[in-house]
């Protein structure tokens, strides 16, 4: 698709403003009724999820011009996808989001990006992961844990479970990775990780650079086709998006390898007795839903129509273009594998599932935009602490660090935790 092929969806946007709430049914309160943290931040309609359809239809019909303030209306946005669904609820074929990635990948080929993406880039190039750190410390995290390593210990593993960038390098979330590990490989999964794991290439993605994320997509497949890799069980909520959305892309329609993020495997080794929480771990939590994790993980539908016009005029597309709404994103695992541990009291925030408030941490806004990505982790918490939860569980390595490093309007702060570490409390 190119910005061009979202005219139809920018040309039928009614200016309803849908976009920047949650659904009407979902509301509960006034206070926490909004659900875009970019129109809620800057208070101006094109930084909604239907302002920026416009804002490309006006580009690509001529009547702009790209200007400093554009690539912040187009860059300053989670890419949470809390306006697609939102508008999916009036508008039954409309996709904001898509649309607002598309924008992305335009002005990257234009050359129009923050400041801070080239250097980030850069460092994905140089060095095969978004942290820029050297690729032989990728596996330190798992150092004397007495997991295989491809390529060392195993040529062949039907499991790989894929860390991530942001757990492999960041010594703040080393303890989350190592739990989760501990607790599948108690649960009885055998399974090994790739010592010279690359990016995902999701992240690069979203910030529009999309032959890089090309260029990673086609390393990864290569090599789990090398290692005959079935299913690949990461603890990132962008990963785990990335491996089930946008590789088929890539892949093909034969994909054909499973992904699960650990949450789903967690819950499914507790259903089968492979795991057994039964010490007591007395915590009131409240659980943050990763938008890649939710609303955005619903399984790929691949797509293969164009569009028509119907005497000339109405836009439609044979056949219906996939419509993800959020309905069927990854919601029941994570809280079933909460309400599992002894002790635990799951409350939930008013807005949740596909109705969850992002954390901040998506769309490579904490790198350009830092201020912005504090605001909406603030609100977050606000939220969280109106619970009266003493900690806010999460299945993300982004939700992780950025919650964790937020602070309420009160100034308050809140312990971030993965589900997996309060699990393997529990074991
Ligand atoms: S994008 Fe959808 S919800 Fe937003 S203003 Fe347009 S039609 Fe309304
Ligand atoms: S993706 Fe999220 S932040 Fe961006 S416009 Fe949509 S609701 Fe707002």
């Amino acid at each position: 698709m190119a910005l061009e092929d979202y005219r139809a969806d920018a040309m039928r946007c009614n200016r309803c403003s849908y976009c920047k709430w949650i659904p009407q049914d979902r509301i509960k309160s006034w206070e926490f009724a909004k659900g875009c943290p970019s129109v809620d931040y800057r208070h101006f309609h094109a930084y909604s999820g239907g302002g920026r359809l416009v804002a490309g239809l006006s580009l690509t019909d001529g009547r702009s011009e790209i200007t400093d303030e554009l690539i912040d209306v187009v860059f300053e946005c989670t890419l949470c996808g809390s306006c697609d669904v939102s508008c999916k609820v009036c508008r039954y074929d409309m996709h904001p989001l898509s649309g607002a990635k598309e924008f992305r990948h335009y002005l990257v080929d234009k050359g129009a990006v923050p400041a801070a993406y080239p250097g980030i880039i850069a460092k994905l190039r140089d060095t095969g992961n978004m942290a820029g750190a050297p690729q032989a410390k990728r596996a330190d995290w798992a150092e004397g844990m007495g997991i295989k390593k491809l390529g060392v210990d195993t040529d062949k593993a039907e499991v790989l479970f894929h860390a991530g960038c942001l757990y492999s390098f960041n010594p703040a979330l080393r303890n989350v990775v190592q739990s989760s590990a501990r607790v599948l490989a108690k649960g009885g999964l055998d399974f090994a990780i790739d010592g010279d794991e690359r990016c995902c290439g999701g992240k690069a993605y979203d910030m529009g650079y999309r032959d890089d994320f090309a260029a990673a997509a086609k390393a990864n497949l290569e090599k789990w086709a090398a290692a005959g890799v079935k299913t690949v069980v990461s603890p990132c909520a962008t990963c785990f998006w990335t491996f089930k959305r946008l590789y088929p892309t890539v892949a093909g329609d034969d994909y054909g390898i499973e992904i699960l993020h650990t949450t789903q495997v967690a819950d499914r080794l507790i259903k089968e007795g492979k795991l057994k929480p039964t010490k007591r771990v007395p915590m009131k939590v409240t659980y943050q839903d990763p938008c890649h994790l939710g609303r955005q993980g619903e399984d790929y539908v691949p797509w293969h129509g164009e569009e028509k016009k119907i005497f000339g005029q109405a836009v439609v597309y044979d056949p219906p273009r996939p419509r993800y709404n959020g309905a069927f994103g990854v919601y029941e695992p994570p809280r079933d594998v909460l309400k599992a541990i002894p002790g635990v009291e799951l409350v939930e925030m008013e807005r949740n599932k596909e109705a969850a408030w992002c954390c901040g941490g998506g769309g490579a806004v904490p790198q350009a935009y830092p201020d912005f990505a504090d605001f909406t982790a603030s609100k977050r918490l606000d939220e969280a602490q109106s619970t009266g939860a003493e900690a806010i569980a999460t299945a993300c390595s982004s939700c992780n660090r950025i919650l964790g490093n937020a602070k309420a309007a009160d100034g308050g702060t809140m312990k971030a935790i993965d589900v997996l570490e309060l699990l393997e409390q529990s074991l």
